[in-house]
């Protein structure tokens, strides 16, 4: 496992020596992913993707070295920042004027139009501006800087939110071993918990013999429901309703990229680092709007040999109440018609909650429900 925290004198001296480097103000996604290198959740990468690593990926979804890897994760920094940096020099990496991080610059490449649509097409599967993936990839610098990094202290997000829950791959899989679970479902999310979520864990947690419960606290797009009241809504339920030695509750601090298919990847190869065996993947599992599939973001873990996945997909359709069954089930399980089905799309849920309504019992238990209309209430 990859481990890019620096402790100790070690840690002080770099510390020391990074005041007088150059500094790159990191942006939100850049901040997740520095993070997230660190602490080995991106294992094998030491650092931020060089060229040979970057066009790999986008194109064949390989790093050089042949092993699996989805998505870019790259350094990008805007031009006049850029031409004061060489190859082989080492840079301070910072949020606001504080250091985190040192970062060796093995390499500077362009970032230009061209590149980022070229990446867009093949990662997004689209060009357009519209999703926010794209948006975002359009909007980051014109040049990326490739290179290992060493953590030197934590970022403000590390410190304030839900430090208690941000367990580092390490201390996720000591965590598995001490409770002697052989085998963990991951489950990603970035909605709160409805009872389809509560069903398709639960079913999962029949065939294995732990939950690690993984919602995702980077930046989302407008209009996500934010995660403090996310991570309420999971605590609420997992004190009534779960077994408290199947299950653990962490973070997990990526941004979101929306890149479907691509993204359901590479949540699952990094929850394989987090000592994941398993990893549920939902219909349109990191997707938006309509630029996937219904299948696609499942279907993408059959274009690859199991043992470089390394992690096995549980795939799931989506659940729902169906009044005649008396239950939470699926189109797989359940024989009746759409009209006996309650189901609620993330846009009606956030219309209901905004407008003050309670949710109904059979699609978010009661619990849950009344902390997401208080949570959304202190929102506005
Ligand atoms: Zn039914």
């Amino acid at each position: 496992m990859v481990d890019r925290m620096l402790r100790g004198e070690m840690r002080d001296a770099v510390r020391e020596r990074a005041e007088q480097m150059t500094r790159i103000r990191l942006d939100s996604m850049a901040l997740s992913d520095l993070e997230l290198i660190a602490s080995g959740a991106l294992s094998p990468l030491t650092g931020f993707m060089r060229k040979a690593d970057y066009e790999r990926c986008v194109d064949e979804m390989r790093l050089s070295n042949g092993v699996l890897w989805s998505m870019p994760v790259t350094l990008a920094v805007d031009q006049d920042v850029a031409v004061d940096i060489e190859e082989g020099q080492e840079i301070a990496l910072c949020e606001d004027d504080r250091v985190l991080a040192m970062m060796e610059v093995a390499e500077k490449f362009p970032y230009d139009r061209k590149i980022k649509r070229h990446e867009a097409q093949e990662v997004y599967r689209t060009t357009e501006e519209t999703h926010p993936g794209v948006a975002q990839l359009y909007r980051r610098g014109d040049v990326v800087l490739g290179g290992d990094i060493w953590l030197v202290d934590w970022s403000t997000a590390m410190k304030t939110e839900f430090p208690e829950l941000r367990h580092t791959p390490a201390q996720t899989r000591r965590m598995f071993a001490r409770r002697g679970w052989r085998s963990v479902v991951g489950f990603q999310t970035r909605n709160p918990i409805h009872r389809a979520h509560e069903y398709l864990q639960k079913t999962a947690l029949e065939i294995v013999d732990g939950l690690f419960i993984h919602p995702l606290v980077g930046e989302t797009k407008e209009g996500d429901i934010p995660a403090d009241v996310r991570i309420a809504s999971y605590q609420t339920i997992l004190r009534d309703y779960y077994p408290v030695d199947r299950v653990l509750l962490g973070v997990f601090p990526a941004a979101m990229r929306y890149a479907g298919p691509r993204e359901a990847l590479f949540h699952a190869i990094a929850r394989k680092n987090y000592g994941c065996t398993h990893f549920i993947v939902g219909r349109d599992h990191a997707g938006v709007g309509d630029y996937y599939g219904t299948y696609d973001a499942q279907d993408i873990f059959d274009q690859f040999p199991s043992e470089d996945i390394g992690i096995v997909p549980f795939k799931f359709e989506y659940a729902f109440f169906c009044k005649k069954c008396g239950g939470v089930v699926s189109a797989k399980t359940c024989p009746h018609d759409q009209e006996d089905w309650i189901y609620l799309s993330g846009t009606q849920v956030r219309e209901m909650l905004r407008r003050g309504e309670m949710l109904p019992e059979e699609f978010t238990r009661p619990e849950v429900a009344k902390v997401l209309l208080e949570g959304m209430r202190d929102c506005e």
